[in-house]
C-alpha cells in the first residue's frame, strides 16, 4: 500500500508519520522532494533561498523530475516487495502549491505530473488540515528547522495553498481523507491511525 501525508506547512506530517512508521513495523518511510540522493539533490535546488529568480514552472518540473526518480529508485520497488510505503508530500503538494498557490493551474500540474507519475497514484491520502496562521506559529517555534525559499512567502501564499488542498480533495474524495490537525499531537497521530488500521485492515 501507498500512503502519502498531505497538508500545509507546519500541519504535522513529519511528526505524524514518524510516529507511524514506529508503528508500522516493516513501512518505509520516505519523504518528498527526496528520499534518495538524485531527489535529495533537486531538493537542495528548488529550496535554496538563494534561488529567488526561480520560475514557477521551472519549480514545478524539478519537483515532478524528483518524484519521477524517487518513485522509480525507491516506491515502486519496495511497494512490489508487498512493503507498506508512508511518503511524507506526494503530488497533491504540488496540485496545492505549483497548481494553485503559484497559479500554475491544477490541470495543467495535473498533466505534468502524469508523465512523471506514470500512472502510480496513492492507494490513500491523509490530508492534514489547519488554519496556515497555526501551521506557520508552530514552524517559528522550532528554531532547528533550517530556513528555505518558501519561507520568504506571506501568510496569503499558504492560505492558497490550503485552498488549494481543499480543490484536490474535492477531485479525489475516495483516496483522501481529511483530518483536523489542529488538536494535540498524540489526538491527531491516534486519528490517523484510525484511519490507516481501517484501511488496511477492512
Ligand atoms: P513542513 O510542511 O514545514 O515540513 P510539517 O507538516 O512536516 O511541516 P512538522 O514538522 O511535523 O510539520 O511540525 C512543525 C512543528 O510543529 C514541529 O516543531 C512540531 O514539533 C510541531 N507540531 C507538530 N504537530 C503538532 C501539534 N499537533 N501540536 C503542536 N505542535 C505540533
Ligand atoms: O515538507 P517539507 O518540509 O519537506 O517541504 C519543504 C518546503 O517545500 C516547504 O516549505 C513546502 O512549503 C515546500 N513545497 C512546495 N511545493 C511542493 C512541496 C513542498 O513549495 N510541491
Ligand atoms: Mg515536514
Amino acid at each position: 500500500f501507498f500512503i502519502t501525508f498531505e497538508g500545509p506547512d507546519g500541519a504535522g506530517k513529519t511528526t505524524i508519520i514518524s510516529m507511524v512508521a514506529k508503528e508500522l513495523k516493516g513501512a518505509l518511510l520516505t519523504r518528498e522532494p527526496g528520499g534518495i540522493d538524485i531527489a535529495e539533490q533537486i531538493r537542495k535546488v528548488i529550496l535554496d533561498k538563494e534561488n529567488i529568480a526561480m520560475d514557477s514552472r521551472t519549480e514545478a518540473l524539478l519537483y515532478a523530475a524528483a518524484r519521477r526518480q524517487h518513485l522509480v529508485e525507491k516506491v515502486k520497488p519496495a511497494l512490489e516487495d508487498g512493503k507498506v510505503v508512508l511518503c511524507d508530500r506526494f503530488v497533491d503538494s504540488s496540485l496545492a502549491y505549483q497548481g494553485h498557490a503559484r497559479g500554475l493551474g491544477i490541470d495543467e500540474v495535473y498533466s505534468i505530473n502524469q508523465f512523471a507519475i506514470d500512472k502510480m497514484m496513492p492507494d490513500l491520502t491523509i490530508y492534514f488540515d489547519i488554519e496556515p496562521e497555526l501551521g506557520l506559529q508552530r514552524i517559528n517555534k522550532n528554531k532547528g528547522r533550517e530556513v528555505n525559499r518558501l519561507d520568504l512567502e506571506h501568510l496569503d501564499f499558504h492560505q492558497k495553498v490550503r485552498e488549494g488542498y481543499h480543490m484536490v480533495l474535492e477531485r479525489f474524495p475516495n483516496r483522501i481523507v481529511k483530518i483536523d490537525a489542529s488538536g494535540e499531537v498524540n489526538d491527531v497521530y491516534s486519528t490517523t491511525m484510525d484511519v490507516i488500521k481501517e484501511y488496511l485492515f477492512k
